[in-house]
């Protein structure tokens, strides 16, 4: 059976005041699938989620999400549905850990909101056990943690993430590449926008980013049988 496309960008043009950052991205994401964006700093990583997120209004181009074409669609609107952004910064340090999983979850009503936040509890028993503590009291990897079920809170179609390694560890990069394999292993689907190459694990496609154009499209594997990718990416000759 062939897997549902979820979402799709076709010719993607976007940027700031004058300055174009996105030159025509295509990029989709199917059912189940996870996709690992790569690219530098500046590559428009980030610009190109906030445009899948409409975030980041598209210039040019076209954004389809479940089959709809959701281009104009306001933010708020393409989250109920489904499509759900995971920013670097992910948690609001100022809320405790509860209230950081009820904004993540707040499209929801309050019995499911309830049952939700006591299966991610489940999952992540070190936030359960401290659900009035301040996020901005956890540590990094923690954060991170609260940032991952604060998204999941908002019960996504796809998960977009934005860099879930940065300011991490090695340890804590480990920990996070873990606990996102259970999700994918239980159906989520994710994009994940990333320099770290660790990240290639999960991926069942990769594209790379570079200067706002999608420079490869295409599997880890292809990615290792390609000398200049191999040599740009993983540092092999
Ligand atoms: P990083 O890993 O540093 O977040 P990135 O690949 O996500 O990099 P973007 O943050 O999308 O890249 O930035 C792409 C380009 O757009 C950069 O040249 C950046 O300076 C510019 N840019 C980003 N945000 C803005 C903004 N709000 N206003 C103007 N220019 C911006």
């Amino acid at each position: 059976m062939k897997a549902e496309t979820l979402l799709a960008a076709d010719g993607l043009e976007a940027g700031y005041g004058g300055v174009q950052v996105l030159w025509g991205v295509d990029i989709a994401v199917l059912e189940r699938e996870t996709v690992v964006l790569l690219g530098a700093n500046g590559a428009g990583k980030t610009t190109l989620l906030k445009t899948l997120l409409g975030l980041v209004p598209a210039w040019r181009g076209a954004i389809s999400f479940l089959g709809e074409d959701v281009t104009r669609w306001r933010t708020d609107r393409r989250v109920r549905r489904g499509l759900v952004y995971m920013s670097e910064m992910a948690v609001f340090a100022g809320m405790t850990i509860e209230e950081n999983i009820g904004i993540g979850g707040q499209s929801l009503s309050r019995s499911a909101l309830r049952r939700r936040t006591a299966e991610l509890y489940d999952i992540f028993p070190a936030l359960g056990e401290r659900k009035r503590a301040l996020a901005a009291s956890l540590s990094g990897g923690q954060r991170k943690m609260l940032g991952i079920a604060k998204a999941l809170a908002a019960d996504p179609r796809l998960l977009i993430m934005d860099e879930p390694s940065s300011g991490l560890s090695p340890l804590f990069v480990k920990e996070v590449i873990h606990v996102l394999a259970r999700f994918r292993a239980r159906g989520l689907t994710l994009l994940i926008a990333e320099q770290n190459i660790k990240f290639l694990k999960l991926a069942d496609r990769v594209y790379t980013l570079d200067g706002g154009r999608i420079g490869f499209a295409g599997t880890v594997a292809a990615m290792h049988e390609n000398d200049a990718l191999r040599r740009a990416y993983f540092g092999l000759r």
